[in-house]
């Protein structure tokens, strides 16, 4: 790969000379340099965090941006790689920019401990809370039935009962097994998704409402699945609110990274060329689908952080294992 020194582009012909005989990138070229120049905005955040997505959306932003517009921030959730925080220094010195660092409103392990710990996902995590500060009794019985029980807990009890039309992502059937393990293995810790919310949601609120930034740049890619990207439609939103927000690599396919990165030399963090992990972004997040074997990687490398995240997600891996053998099980 060669040693690409980025330029800021001063016009959209000099953004594109470059480009890759690649549609998608080149389309979305053009689209970052009219929503990134618009007069409509003064005051551009773009959140940074060091994956390999991030590194390309950074690198578009920085050079659509002629004019300055844009701050970039960092959400330092406590649990971060080295080799993550030493890939921030190298963006900064690359791009000669600086970024914002905004520490947790409340660190992971006081959140997890205060609410609860992250199980699967942030949808299931987030049922599940609303359940267990319902005292539900992980009964198998229908939604006529549950909701005279409990009847300040509709929404889920409607996941519980897979009542939202047959392919909702908020029906419990989704996991597969995930209604008949905890009926059998109700959990026996707090179960919630506010470690997200405090080290991330509300931090990027905060920053965004106390500068008056206008317009929200995120690195959220469609490919990617899950509820971060299955909850978006497109890659910008207008809305009536005090920002509106871009995701500039939207409609990025793996294919279209490999074109960028090939062309514009874009280098990502020893996360993954050192560790070979497949994501970065907290170390040892339970919702990880891989987990384990990020598990494996933090012991060798990260040794200290092992330690911790052992220790405050606990239980959800434990409980994470049991549902994995309760699921082959129901296979064999
Ligand atoms: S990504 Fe995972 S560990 Fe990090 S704040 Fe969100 S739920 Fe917690």
């Amino acid at each position: 790969m060669k040693n690409y020194i980025p330029q800021k582009a001063s016009s959209i012909e000099e953004l594109i000379k470059d480009c890759p005989k690649n549609q998608v990138i080149l389309d979305n070229l053009i689209r970052a340099w009219a929503i990134i120049n618009s007069p409509k905005y003064k005051k551009i955040l773009c959140s940074i965090s060091g994956g390999s997505d991030s590194d390309i959306m950074l690198d578009i932003v920085w050079r659509c941006d002629k004019d300055n517009k844009v701050d970039y921030v960092w959400f330092d959730t406590g649990l971060e790689y080295q080799a993550t925080k030493d890939h921030l220094e190298y963006l900064e010195r690359k791009y000669d920019i600086k970024f914002i660092r905004k520490k947790a409103i409340k660190p992971i392990p006081i959140a997890c401990k205060e609410h609860g710990k992250p199980f699967i996902s942030k949808n299931v995590s987030e049922f599940i809370q609303r359940l267990q500060r319902h005292n539900f009794q992980w009964e198998d019985e229908s939604f006529d039935v549950l909701i005279k029980k409990y009847p300040k807990c509709q929404s889920a009890l409607e996941w519980w009962c897979n009542t939202k039309g047959e392919n909702s992502q908020f029906n419990i059937k989704n996991k597969k097994w995930l209604k008949e393990f905890m009926i059998k293995n109700p959990p026996v810790f707090k179960i919630s998704n506010k470690c997200c919310t405090y080290a991330k949601k509300k931090v990027a609120n905060k920053i965004l409402k106390e500068n008056k930034y206008d317009l929200n740049i995120i690195g959220v890619r469609k490919s990617e699945g899950g509820a971060r990207a299955t909850a978006y439609k497109n890659c910008f939103d207008d809305t009536d609110g005090d920002y509106d927000n871009y995701r500039p690599i939207f409609w990025y396919r793996d294919q279209d990274k490999i074109d960028y990165e090939n062309t514009y030399g874009i280098i990502h963090s020893n996360c993954y060329t050192e560790y070979g992990l497949k994501r970065t972004g907290c170390v040892g997040c339970p919702y990880g689908r891989n987990f384990e074997d990020e598990l494996e990687v933090v012991k060798q490398y990260e040794p200290k952080l092992y330690k911790a995240v052992c220790n405050i997600f606990k239980d959800s891996y434990e409980y994470t294992r049991q549902y994995k053998e309760f699921i082959e099980n129901m296979k064999g």
